[in-house]
C-alpha cells in the first residue's frame, strides 16, 4: 500500500513503524474471512482490510478520528487472526495498538465512556481492588437489567454478568524450594487469575515442582500492562512492563532463571513483545530483550520438563479451546494437545477453532454485544464435540466461554497437574454427573 507520510511524521518511531507495516499490505483481502468481526457484521470496515485504510488515513493526515473511526477500531479484538492468515506478513497487532493509543490522545470519548474505561483501567490490574470490586457486584446485581437497557451503561450490566456469585479466598498455595532442582522459574502471578481461580496457580506450582523444577515469583512483579496497552493506556502500560522487567532481572541476576512462566496466555502475549514495547528506552531496551526472550506459556515449558503421568485419570473427552493469544499471538497450536493426549486425555479441536470466543482483555465489557454472539457461537462449537470439559489456557476465554456453556472449563494446568499424581480439578465436582466422578476420585 502506497503511503505518503511526511518526513517530520517518519521522525517519530512509532509512526514509522506504523508506516512500514502499513506499506506490505497489498490489499488482497485475504484477511478478511478469518476476521470475527467481518464474518459477524459483513462490514469491510469491520474488516482488518478496512481497519488499516482507517488507520493510514487517520495517522497520514493526523486526522482527529471522529466517532465513525473510533467505532470500527473499538470493534476490533486485537484477536491477531488476520495477521496469521496474512500472506504478507502485515504485523496488524503492532499498528492496532498504535491506533488505539493515538485515539486515547486525540479523541474525546463521551463521559461515560470514559469514566467505565478510568475504572476498569484502576482496578482490573490491581488483585485487592479487583476482589473488592467483585464481592461489591452483589450490590449492583439487582440493577443489571436495568443498566442493559442504556447504551451507555451497557460495560457496567456486561461486568455484573461476568463477575462470579461467589468469590474464591485469597491463594494461599506458595512456591517452597526444591532440593536437586532441575530448573528454576518465575511465574507470572498475574492480576485476574488469582481472584477468579486461585486454584490454577496452586495446580501449576505443584506440578512444576513435582517435576522437580523450583517456582518463584519475583517481588514488586505485577500485572503485564496488557488492559491498559489494549485501551490505548500505553503510558500505563509502559510503567507495568518497567516494573516488571526490573523484578526479572533482580531474579535474573541474582540466582537465575531458566524461564518466566504464564499461566493466562494473553498476558505471555505481552510479555513476549516487552522487547518491542520498550525498544525506545534506552535504560530499558536491552533488558526487556532478555526478558521476553525467557517467556513462555506453561505448555512450551512443559515441553521441555520430564512429566511423570501416573496413568490413573480416566480418558475423559475434551474440548480444546485454544485462546487467541496462544494460537495467534504467540503462535503455540501445538504443545497443549500433545500434553493432553500423553497425558491420557480424548482431545478434540472445535469448529472454527481459530474465531476469538469474544472475550479479548476487556471486549466483553466494552463491546458487549459483539462478544454475546462470538461467545454464543464459541460455545455451540465447543458443545458440537461432545466432550465432557473444555479446557483451555487463558482466564478471559474461561470466564467468557462459562457464560454460555454450561460444560465445566478447566485450566490446562489442572488437567496436567491431576495426570500427574494431583488433585482432580475442583470444577469437576460439580459435574459429577458428566464425568462419572466416583471412578476417579
Ligand atoms: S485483530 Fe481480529 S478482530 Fe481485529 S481486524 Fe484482525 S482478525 Fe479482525
Ligand atoms: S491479508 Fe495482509 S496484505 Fe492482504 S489485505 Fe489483509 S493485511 Fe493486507
Amino acid at each position: 500500500m502506497q503511503t505518503h507520510f511526511s518526513p517530520d511524521q517518519l521522525a517519530d518511531s512509532q509512526t514509522a513503524a506504523s508506516e512500514r507495516i502499513i506499506r506490505k499490505c497489498v490489499h488482497c483481502g485475504f484477511c478478511a474471512t478469518s476476521c470475527p468481526t467481518f464474518t459477524l457484521l459483513g462490514d469491510e470496515l469491520d474488516s482488518p482490510r478496512g481497519r488499516i485504510y482507517l488507520i493510514k488515513d487517520m495517522l497520514e493526515n493526523a486526522r482527529q478520528p471522529g466517532p465513525e473511526v473510533v467505532k470500527h477500531i473499538d470493534r476490533c479484538l486485537s484477536c491477531l487472526s488476520c495477521a496469521n492468515t496474512c500472506p504478507s506478513d502485515v504485523h496488524y497487532g503492532h499498528l492496532v495498538d498504535h491506533a488505539r493509543a493515538y485515539i486515547e490522545q486525540h479523541h474525546r470519548r463521551p463521559l461515560a465512556d470514559r469514566l467505565i474505561r478510568w475504572l476498569l483501567a484502576k482496578v482490573l490490574p490491581h488483585p485487592g481492588r479487583f476482589r473488592l470490586a467483585l464481592k461489591a457486584a452483589a450490590l449492583g446485581r439487582p440493577f443489571a437489567a436495568r443498566f442493559n437497557r442504556s447504551p451507555a451503561l451497557r460495560p457496567l450490566a456486561a461486568m455484573l454478568r461476568l463477575a462470579p456469585r461467589t468469590v474464591p479466598a485469597a491463594a494461599a498455595h506458595r512456591p517452597a524450594p526444591v532440593p536437586d532442582r532441575k530448573g528454576r522459574v518465575a511465574l507470572l502471578q498475574g492480576c485476574a487469575e488469582p481472584v477468579l481461580r486461585p486454584e490454577i496457580r496452586a495446580a501449576t506450582i505443584r506440578l512444576l515442582e513435582r517435576a522437580g523444577h523450583e517456582v518463584v515469583f519475583a517481588r514488586g512483579e505485577g500485572c503485564c500492562g496488557s488492559l491498559a496497552l489494549h485501551m490505548g493506556r500505553t503510558h500505563d502500560a509502559l510503567a507495568a512492563a518497567r516494573r516488571n522487567v526490573d523484578a526479572w532481572t533482580r531474579e535474573i541476576e541474582q540466582e537465575g532463571l531458566d524461564a518466566i512462566i504464564v499461566t493466562v496466555s494473553g498476558c505471555g502475549s505481552t510479555l513476549k513483545d516487552y522487547a518491542h514495547l520498550l525498544r525506545d528506552d534506552p535504560a530499558y531496551a536491552d533488558k526487556a530483550a532478555r526478558v521476553a526472550a525467557l517467556a513462555l506459556d506453561l505448555s512450551e515449558y512443559l515441553e521441555r520438563v520430564d512429566l511423570r503421568v501416573d496413568g490413573s485419570v480416566p480418558p475423559l473427552r475434551i474440548a480444546w479451546h485454544p485462546p487467541c493469544s496462544l494460537q495467534h499471538g504467540q503462535k503455540v497450536t501445538e504443545a497443549p494437545v500433545r500434553l493432553l493426549r500423553a497425558a491420557g486425555f480424548d482431545v478434540h479441536l472445535p469448529a472454527d477453532a481459530h474465531l476469538c470466543c469474544g472475550s479479548a482483555g476487556t471486549y466483553n465489557i466494552l463491546q458487549s454485544a459483539i462478544a454475546e454472539r462470538l461467545g454464543q457461537r464459541k460455545a455451540a462449537a465447543l458443545g458440537a464435540s461432545e466432550a465432557e470439559l473444555i479446557v483451555t489456557a487463558n482466564i478471559g476465554c474461561a470466564t467468557q466461554i462459562a457464560l454460555h456453556s454450561q460444560l465445566p472449563m478447566v485450566h490446562l494446568a489442572e488437567l496436567l497437574d491431576w495426570a500427574t499424581g494431583g488433585p482432580a480439578p475442583a470444577m469437576l465436582a460439580q459435574v459429577a454427573a458428566h464425568v462419572h466422578l466416583e471412578t476417579f476420585q
